[in-house]
This record gives C-alpha cells, sequence and structure tokens, in this order.
C-alpha cells in the first residue's frame, strides 16, 4: 500500500470496507430469492461502490483524470451491454465478465509486484507476498483466457465440439508444471527470477502469467459447448479466488472479503447445476456430453407416432380443463413468449381453472433463467412450482403445456442408462391427461438426443414459433370466453 492520505486514521477505511462487506454479504443473500434478486443486486452494488470510492479517497493509484476516462468507459460499455444482450446470451456475457476479472487480478498482482521490488527492492518481496501473486497470476490468466474459450464456444464463434487429442492430459501437466515451477522461482528468488527484468527480458511473473494462459485455453478447449454454462460457474468461482488472492497482494480486506463470497457462490453454483442435470464435476470437465453422439435414429422413435394439434383444438382442451400446468423452456427465452405465456395463464385464472407453472432448475441455460422472465411478465411466484413439488402433481392435471422445453421433460432420463441425461431429474408431464408440446419441429434439445415424450399416446404436438403459438392459444380462448 502507497501514499496513503494521512489525515484521516486507518480505522475508517476498514470501517467502510467492513460496511462494503456487509453490504455484498446482504445483496448475495437477497439474491437468493427472484422476489429480491432486484434489491440484492442493488445493495451489492452500492457495496462496490462504497469500496471503490473509499479506495480512490484513500490511495493515490492513478491520477483522477485516468481513474475518470476509466470510469466513463467502464461504465460506458457495461450500460450498453445491458441493454442490448438478449436474456439467452447472458451465459457467455457472464463469461466475458468473469474472463476480465480473472485478467484485472492477474495484471494487477504483477503490478503491485514490479512496483515494490522497483521501489524497494527484492527485500520488500517477501515469500507471502511472492506467493499470492504466483497464485494470483495463474488462476487469473487461467480465468481469462479459459472464460474467453468459453464465451466464444457459447456464442458460436469458437469449435463448441469437445477437441481432444492424444497426449492431452501430459501436455496440460507440463505446462501447469512450468507455471508452478516459475512460481517457485519467484518466490524462493525474487531478486534473480522474481519480479526483476531477466537480463532485460520479460520479468518472471509474466512468464508464469503466459504458461497460465496456455493452461486456461488448454483445459476449456477439450469441453464440449453443452457443457459451458457449467465451465462458466465454475470460472466464476475461480475469478473470484484471483481477485481474493490479489487482495492479499494488495492487503486489501475489501478485495479479500468479495473475492471469497465470489469465489464460494461461483462453488455452490457450479455444485447445484452439476446435480440437477446428474453429472459430477469430473465428468463435466474430463468428459461427457460434448464428446458422445447419439446413434439411435430419430425416426425410430417418432415415425408414425407423432400426432399434430392446433391452438383452436387445444382451446377446446383448455375449455374443460380444472389444472393446467405450463412448462417453460429455452425456447420460450428465444421466442420471447413470456408475456402470451403470462396473459394465457391470467386468462385461465380468470374461468376459474387452476393453473401454475412447473420449472426444471436448469430449464433454458441458466439457473433461474425461467423465472426470471416470467417474473418480467408479472407472473407471481406463488404460480412458479420446482420440479419436487410440481412432479407429484402431474397425475391430477388435466393439460400440461410445455412450450420450448424439450430435454427437461425428456423420460429417456428415467428410461435409459446409457443415455447422456440419465439419471437427470426431469418433469415428469405424461403422467397427466393430456401433454400439448410447442416447438418448431421435432428437433433435439441442447443434449442432442430424441425426445420419446412427443410419440406418446396422451402426446399432441402443436408445431410454431412459441410466442406466435401462444397469442394465437390467448386469441382463440378469449374469442371463445
Ligand atoms: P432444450 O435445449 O432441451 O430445448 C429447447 C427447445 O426449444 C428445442 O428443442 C427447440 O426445438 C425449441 N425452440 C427453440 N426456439 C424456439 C422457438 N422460437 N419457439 C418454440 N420452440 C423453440 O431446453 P430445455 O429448457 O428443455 O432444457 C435446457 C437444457 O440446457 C438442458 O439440457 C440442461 O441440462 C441444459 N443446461 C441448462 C443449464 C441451466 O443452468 N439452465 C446449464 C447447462 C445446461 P425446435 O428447434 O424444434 O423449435
Amino acid at each position: 500500500m502507497t501514499g496513503v492520505i494521512g489525515f484521516l486514521p486507518e480505522s475508517v477505511l476498514a470501517f467502510a470496507y467492513l460496511i462494503a462487506g456487509i453490504l455484498f454479504i446482504q445483496g448475495l443473500r437477497d439474491m437468493t430469492h427472484p422476489r429480491t434478486a432486484i434489491r440484492g443486486n442493488k445493495i451489492s452494488s452500492l457495496g462496490m461502490a462504497v469500496a471503490v470510492g473509499v479506495t480512490m479517497l484513500w490511495f493515490e493509484i492513478l491520477s483522477p483524470l485516468v481513474l475518470l476516462a476509466a470510469l466513463v468507459v467502464g461504465t460506458g460499455v457495461g450500460t450498453w451491454l445491458a441493454i442490448t444482450v438478449e436474456t439467452t446470451e447472458m451465459p457467455q456475457l457472464v463469461g466475458l465478465f468473469n474472463g476480465f476479472g480473472g485478467g484485472a487480478s492477474a495484471l494487477v498482482a504483477g503490478a503491485e509486484l514490479i512496483d515494490l521490488f522497483n521501489q524497494e527492492g527484492a527485500g520488500a518481496l517477501g515469500a507471502d507476498l511472492t506467493a499470492a501473486a504466483a497464485v494470483a497470476g495463474i488462476i487469473g490468466a487461467i480465468t481469462f483466457w479459459g472464460s474467453l474459450v468459453a464465451a466464444g464456444k457459447l456464442h458460436g464463434v469458437v469449435n463448441d465440439s469437445a477437441v481432444r487429442y492424444t497426449g492431452e492430459q501430459v501436455v496440460k501437466a507440463i505446462v501447469l508444471l512450468t507455471a508452478l515451477a516459475g512460481s517457485a522461482f519467484l518466490v524462493v528468488q525474487p531478486d534473480l527470477f522474481g519480479a526483476a527484468p531477466l537480463a532485460g527480458w520479460i520479468p518472471a511473473y509474466w512468464f508464469i502469467v503466459a504458461a497460465a494462459s496456455v493452461l486456461g485455453v488448454l483445459l476449456v478447449i477439450p469441453i464440449g459447448g453443452a457443457d459451458m454454462p457449467v465451465v462458466v460457474a465454475l470460472l466464476n468461482s475461480y475469478s473470484g479466488l484471483a481477485a481474493a488472492t490479489t487482495g492479499f497482494v494488495l492487503n486489501n480486506t475489501a478485495l479479500i472479503i468479495a473475492g471469497t463470497l465470489v469465489g464460494a457462490s461461483g462453488l455452490i453454483l457450479t455444485v447445484i447445476m452439476c446435480n440437477s442435470m446428474n453429472r459430477s464435476l469430473t465428468n463435466v470437465l474430463f468428459g461427457g456430453w460434448g464428446e458422445e453422439a447419439e446413434s439411435e435414429e430419430m425416426e425410430d422413435i417418432y415415425e408414425g407416432q407423432i400426432m399434430s394439434t392446433s391452438p383452436e383444438e387445444v382451446e377446446m382442451l383448455l375449455d374443460t380443463a380444472q389444472r393446467v400446468v405450463i412448462v417453460p423452456g429455452y425456447g420460450m427465452a428465444v421466442a420471447q413468449a413470456q408475456h402470451a405465456v403470462a396473459e394465457l395463464a391470467d386468462l385461465l385464472d380468470e374461468n376459474d381453472v387452476d393453473v401454475e407453472f412447473g420449472i426444471h432448475p436448469v430449464a433454458g441455460r441458466m439457473p433461474g433463467h425461467m423465472n426470471v422472465l416470467l417474473a418480467e411478465a408479472d407472473v407471481s411466484y406463488e404460480r412458479m412450482r420446482e420440479l419436487e413439488e410440481v412432479n407429484p402433481t402431474f397425475s391430477q392435471t388435466d393439460v400440461v403445456i410445455v412450450t420450448g422445453a424439450n430435454d427437461v421433460v425428456n423420460p429417456k432420463a428415467n428410461t435409459d442408462d446409457s443415455s447422456p441425461i440419465a439419471g437427470m431429474p426431469v418433469l415428469n408431464v405424461s403422467d397427466a391427461r393430456t401433454v400439448i408440446v410447442n416447438k418448431r419441429s421435432l428437433s433435439p434439445g441442447f443434449s442432442g438426443i430424441p425426445n420419446p415424450l412427443f410419440a406418446e399416446d396422451n402426446t399432441n404436438m402443436l408445431f410454431g414459433d412459441a410466442k406466435d403459438s401462444m397469442q394465437e392459444l390467448v386469441n382463440q380462448y378469449e374469442e371463445n370466453h
């Protein structure tokens, strides 16, 4: 810590960081429920504003002009992204944010190390400081490059299949050992091979960062695009760890608290996503869906078995229904059909039909994706039922409308042990009297496998875009009621 403004006691800084930490924790707590999530976001942002503001006032980090320019550019880009990016593109945006967080941690830790060396010599670089810097450099660089690859795969600009090659693990081990060897030098001999320019060459710290950057790419490239949302959650956790270790390098309590919270919450999210898909983290990281090709022909399942229906026929079914469950999925988000779906639910409710939403924990492309979209269309949280709650009720349900969902209602998860989704908990919609599946075709969902639900006796396919189909259904229902 350099250039402390001396007119206030240091306890004021510590107190401000404590307040920021409390705001982060309260914000995270609020974010655990969709109803309080927006407030949680605001509280956490306030915490960050307190932490950044007090840090700016306390330390002479940059000239005010440079800092102001950085804040204007950052705020501008952030606002533009928040306005223009679709909710279906959130996973790759979150991926990019993680990457920038990791990259920033690696850069700041390195800059602080070199600054200290230049000002106070190698004697100022204790083992605790160099070790923390090396860890921040390694995790930060892995996070930056891994996240760029993950975001690229999700956005379709990087090959989203699992890229495997002979000796893959050996190559990764060699690169990791190189980064660790560089770190060991940095800790043991900071004067020889440490932050000092090595005979006018690159300082050792950047050598470690370069090796970790290669490792970041090598770690994510072999994972299929289908597993990327889980990888993004894990990298989110890494970005927090990188920030926390950079906090140790800078001796900055706010960064240590914020980084630790991000690290822990990212890990919890990763575990929730793995559990909801019945996958282990090892399976995600070292092989799984991306690699496996489903050999079974869709025609074998669907041929002669598919019954299609129309909005008029569905409206007639709804006319006699007493209980209806709507199951949304990724396609509802793509079509932005949540408003039409909410309108349909309101109409049914007005006509004394018991109507609820059955929401699978990984429906869509992010946990909570469906809840957020439906809440945006003013669907009350009381109507949204989780998988465990809604599954026992399907046998007393007259009509289930599945709109834009596929894998989360695939019975193969229960019946076929060799299926890539075997064991994943699914919504057992076929227990209902009639199932309407609304999607544009018989194309598979995220996991790339056929869905026998479409061929079941009580299933009718309502082919079409989710928004158009739901709107037509609303129009039909309004006309007749
Ligand atoms: P799926 O990806 O299984 O299926 C979505 C379906 O939506 C497609 O089959 C597609 O069929 C249909 N669709 C696309 N566009 C439209 C449109 N405009 N109108 C109507 N339908 C449309 O989605 P689910 O939500 O059922 O399942 C989510 C999947 O994502 C699961 O496999 C889950 O494991 C995975 N996943 C989710 C994560 C999460 O956190 N939520 C994280 C990681 C993975 P068609 O083209 O015929 O219209």
